[in-house]
């Protein structure tokens, strides 16, 4: 089957084309972004590859569905970014990776949660400038710390399981509940009462209308002073301007975010050429207690690969009108 693959990047093009074993699809490669302008590249194309930054939007979708584009397989878990409305009204079948590598999303989590308490950021540069004092680098013990995992799905569970091994306490909140974390000896509780017994708090449910800036004022108000906030789900769920104003009163001690509101417009590209616009982004990386990583907590090769070989593997199914277990099924959201 032909495939437009949108977002290329050379790692993209590497897996993908080690997945398309006999070239059994004929991929063919796009830089740009897939959006309203370059959806002209779509035409001749019943296949689209997508990932988390394209814009899906109606009118982007309607465009590629005049095109004659049949199937939009996303190289990602999370579809937030798809108006589902819109495919299923235009008829296209949608697929995505559910599942690639939660073990990379987790322990990036935990790297940040790391990285920020023992300050390694910040002592690699002094390290390099011959600074070797230990002022300001001051950490804390994990151990016997209380963390809260707010969605225990698949990464919130590794996460939970990686941070037992390190004899922390485990709360959680979700809307249903993981047995392998209660096992773990997770207590559920209310946002509230996670909010306010954490020192750690580590996002891991999906981007979704309740979820929304779950993370704004309000919440922020509940937690415990000096909380170690830890992102690595999808940037809307953080009221960004909110947090930015915790940071400066000191309530949040320490922010690590791998996902950003507006991450769009910066995150996958290289700009360090260029004056970069977002100014709600440039103040959070003034803060010394802020650790960011553009959107790689999934990049590993594991992840990858299991990203390239599903979307082939999802292509597949279609082509031959097989049921395909990583189908989103659109007919059955409300009209
Ligand atoms: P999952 O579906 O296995 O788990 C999500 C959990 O969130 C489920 O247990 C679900 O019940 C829970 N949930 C749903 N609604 C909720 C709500 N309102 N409040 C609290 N919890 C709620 O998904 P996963 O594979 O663990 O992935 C979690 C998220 O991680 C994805 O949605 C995606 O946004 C993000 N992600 C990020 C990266 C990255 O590179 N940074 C990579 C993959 C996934």
């Amino acid at each position: 089957m032909k495939v437009a693959v949108f977002s290329t990047k050379s790692y993209d093009r590497t897996f993908l084309e080690a997945a398309n074993v006999g070239g059994q699809h004929d991929l063919v490669f796009f830089e740009p972004r897939l959006n309203l302008e370059t959806s002209v590249l779509t035409a001749g194309f019943p296949a689209v590859c997508a990932f988390v930054n394209d814009s899906l939007d109606a009118k982007t979708l309607r465009a590629i569905a005049q095109n004659g584009v049949r199937l939009l397989a996303l190289r990602s878990a999370g579809f937030n970014h798809v108006d589902l409305a819109a495919a299923r009204d235009l008829d296209l079948t949608l697929v995505r990776v559910p599942a690639y590598s939660p073990y990379a999303v987790a322990e990036h989590a935990v790297a940040m949660i790391l990285s920020l308490n023992r300050k390694i950021h910040r002592a690699y540069n002094r390290i390099r400038e011959g600074n070797f004092a230990l002022d300001g680098l001051l950490g804390f013990d994990l151990h016997g710390k209380t963390v809260g995992i707010v969605g225990t799905g698949r990464i919130g569970a590794i996460t939970a399981k990686i941070l037992h091994g390190f004899g922390c306490r485990l709360l959680g909140y979700d809307v249903s509940q993981n047995p392998d974390c209660e096992a773990l000896g997770m207590e559920y509780v209310s946002l509230q009462e996670l909010f306010a017994a954490s020192d750690i708090v580590s996002l891991h449910c999906p981007l979704i209308p309740e979820t929304y800036h779950l993370i704004g004022a309000g919440a922020i108000e509940q937690m415990k002073p000096g909380i170690m906030l830890i992102n690595t789900s999808r940037g809307q769920l953080i009221n960004t301007k909110a947090v930015t104003k915790g940071l400066k009163s000191g309530k949040i001690g320490y922010l690590g975010l791998d996902v950003y509101e507006q991450e769009t417009d910066l995150f996958f590209e290289d700009l360090s050429n260029q004056v970069i616009q977002d100014d709600v982004f440039q103040r959070l990386l003034t803060f010394p207690n802020v650790l960011i990583t553009g959107h790689q907590a999934f990049f590993t090769e594991e992840a990858l690969k299991n990203i390239a070989e599903s979307t082939i593997a999802n292509i597949t199914d279609f082509e031959q009108g097989r049921t395909c277990p990583n189908q989103i099924y659109l007919d059955k959201l409300k009209k």
